[in-house]
């Protein structure tokens, strides 16, 4: 049985054109094996393109859709092992293009390669199939690209960094670095000397918008698009609004009080976040490790936290002055009473004590008559 197909006006290339011969050699496989109760797995396939092969043989590359479908096909119906390379001279395939020229040719023709009459072991058609090219244009290349979240970094200053000074000074070695790196390509000057005063300013709000970020995402991006916050949302009983360079402050009706803008509006904080923590910290050592409701009070003149004394808790936990401070004497366990302060029925004074222990308040006489614990 024999079929041919005629090459399609459409321009495709060699390996293209090649391939429907391998999946047309498998639809006649499949119709034989159908009707003649052959076991497709037993079934031999032998192409001489290297490259329809390769793709065969590939388990690594993804390929386009036109190769994808065909080797789909081929490979849900057989092995890849039943996949042989057989070379143009034997080939009788191509007999189907032309008239064979001579007997020989015709021999070949209707009886195919002469290695086929000897026991498959002896084959020499297992010819090493070589890996793909990097540049077949029927490979699709997948590139995967990393991306991370611009906020993070400044969690991991949190964790890295105890202190709120540390945090703000790395964030704003990096802020310059990348201005100088920035101005290395423009007329301006590259920034030198020590961090300024605005500088670190800069690196404060820095890291307050990135640890709002983290937690108020969605609020941010509603509150950035001008829309009602999402009814669930926290952060709506605080009316919350984002000011000119971008953080999220409680909003309210005390527009009009005679006191700061800070105040008034406090910045919103999110209780799980290390900056969080590090801000509670650093109010907490600079004020002398002062209480609960103290603290509190100090840091609301200008943030509020969401669940702040549950913050508070967790950074007293972490306080050794603190926890020094308010732990209490163990009490050391008493000895067992003797024997006769525990038998009953006895008649008064039956046992009698003093206990001359401990001072004792004696009169003092002098100039003055005064009293003295000794
Ligand atoms: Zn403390």
């Amino acid at each position: 049985m024999a079929k041919t197909h005629v090459t399609p006006v459409k321009g495709l290339t060699i390996p293209r054109l090649e391939f429907p011969s391998a999946v047309e050699g498998l639809n006649i496989a499949l119709v034989i094996g159908r009707e003649l109760e052959i076991d497709l797995r037993e079934v031999t396939f032998h192409t001489d393109s290297q490259t329809v092969l390769r793709w065969i043989h590939s388990r690594t590359c993804r390929f386009e859709t036109f190769v994808d479908n065909r080797i789909g096909k081929i490979l849900r119906n057989t092995n890849r092992t039943q996949w042989r390379h057989v070379s143009g001279d034997n080939n009788p395939v191509d007999f189907t293009t032309y008239d064979p020229k001579n007997v020989d040719e015709l021999v070949k023709y209707h009886e195919g390669p002469s290695f086929l009459k000897l026991d498959p072991s002896e084959w020499d058609t297992r010819k090493e199939i070589a890996e793909l090219e990097e540049n077949d244009v029927n490979v699709t290349r997948v590139f995967a690209v990393k991306t991370e979240d611009e906020n993070l970094p400044i969690n991991d200053c949190g964790r890295k960094y105890s202190s709120l000074l540390k945090i703000q000074r790395v964030v704003a070695w990096c802020r310059r670095f990348a201005t100088n790196a920035r101005a290395k390509m423009g007329p301006c000057k590259p920034t030198v000397g020590e961090l300024t005063t605005e500088e670190m300013s800069a690196a404060f709000t820095i890291c307050i918008k990135r640890t709002q970020a983290l937690t108020f995402t969605e609020e941010i991006y509603t509150l950035k698009k001008n829309w009602e916050l999402p009814l669930n949302s926290s952060l709506r009983i605080f009316s919350p609004f984002l000011d000119k360079v971008g953080q999220l402050h409680v909003g309210g009706r005390i527009l009009q009080a005679p006191v700061d803008y800070s105040t008034k509006h406090l910045i919103l904080l999110p209780a799980n976040q290390l900056v969080t923590q590090r801000i509670v910290w650093e109010h907490h050592t600079r004020n002398l490790h002062i209480k609960l409701e103290r603290l509190l009070t100090e840091l609301r003149i200008r943030y509020w936290i969401i669940s702040g004394r549950k913050v508070i808790k967790s950074v007293f936990n972490t306080c050794w002055p603190c926890k020094r401070r308010s732990s209490k004497p163990i009490q050391p366990l008493m000895a067992s009473l003797p024997v006769h302060r525990l038998t009953p029925y006895l008649p008064p004074f039956t046992y009698t004590g003093v206990d001359y222990f401990g001072p004792l308040t004696v009169r003092v006489d002098g100039r003055e008559c005064r009293h003295e614990k000794r």
